[in-house]
């Protein structure tokens, strides 16, 4: 194989990937491509850790040169690869984070509370409506992870329904680091803190596991119908 899409998990050097290669160039776009498990020691494929803004290199570019995939790396059927793939990427957006971030985001909120008291802004209107509305955006997110377990304990899949958890993850937590720094007001612009630290990674929550815009694609044509 060389030149295809490669997923690789959230470690850059993680010892297996999701590789999705086409393997009917007849069939249209979203058919004929199938799934295979991608041994990442293998010869020929090269891996570029990417560094972000906030220092750390979470993912990767990887070349394939030549790379030799055995058909018991398949997954599933022989051209069948695009709907496990849709599959995998509901688990990743529905299920893979959301427990984890309902959690961190709670915390995050309740440090932003105490930040808010030792700068003294706590007795400020806007300061506490803010602080309100994210209190709400953290239930809503606790809210949809409920829906999931529950659709899980139906034997359903998170199905395109994921996108929504994942889209309004991304603009709360980015909303919450957004409160934090204004709560640190000037003095956001000077530190190298926790938060400035959070508040650059909040900026990953839009792009990785599919950006923003492509939620909102899925979200309009799958969930509401809508035209493409
Ligand atoms: C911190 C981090 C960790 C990551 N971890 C992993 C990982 O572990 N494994 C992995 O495989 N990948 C990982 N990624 C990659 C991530 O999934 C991609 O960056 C993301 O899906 C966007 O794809 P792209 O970078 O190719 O941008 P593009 O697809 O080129 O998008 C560029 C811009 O165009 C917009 N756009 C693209 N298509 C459409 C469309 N149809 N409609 C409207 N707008 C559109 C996008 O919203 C975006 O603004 C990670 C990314 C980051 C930042």
């Amino acid at each position: 194989m060389t030149g295809q899409k490669v997923w690789t998990s959230y470690a850059a050097l993680s010892d297996w990937g999701i590789l999705l290669a086409r393997t009917d160039p007849t069939a249209p776009k979203h058919r004929g491509i199938s799934y295979f498990l991608l041994d990442m020691r293998a010869s020929g494929i090269t891996v570029r850790p990417l560094r972000q803004a906030t220092g750390s290199t979470e993912f990767s570019e990887v070349f394939l040169d030549r790379v030799r995939v055995e058909p018991e790396q398949l997954v599933g059927a022989v051209n069948q690869g695009w709907d496990i793939a849709m599959t995998t990427l509901a688990h990743e957006r529905g299920t893979g984070f959301a427990f984890k971030e309902q959690v961190l985001q709670r915390i995050a909120l309740e440090d932003a509370i105490a930040l808010a008291r030792t700068r003294r802004r706590a007795a400020d209107p806007v300061v506490r409506q803010e602080i309100a509305r994210r209190w709400i955006d953290v239930e809503i997110m606790r809210l949809f992870n409920w829906r999931t377990l529950t659709r899980l304990e139906r034997g359903e899949e998170p199905g395109p329904e994921s996108s929504l958890v994942k889209l309004f993850w991304a603009e709360l937590t980015q909303r919450l680091h957004e409160l934090a720094l204004a709560l640190e007001g000037p003095h956001a612009q000077l530190a190298e803190g926790r938060w400035q630290q959070a508040w650059l990674w909040s900026r990953v929550a839009s792009i990785a596991g599919g950006t923003s815009e492509v939620q909102a694609n899925i979200i309009a044509q799958r969930l509401l119908g809508l035209p493409r």
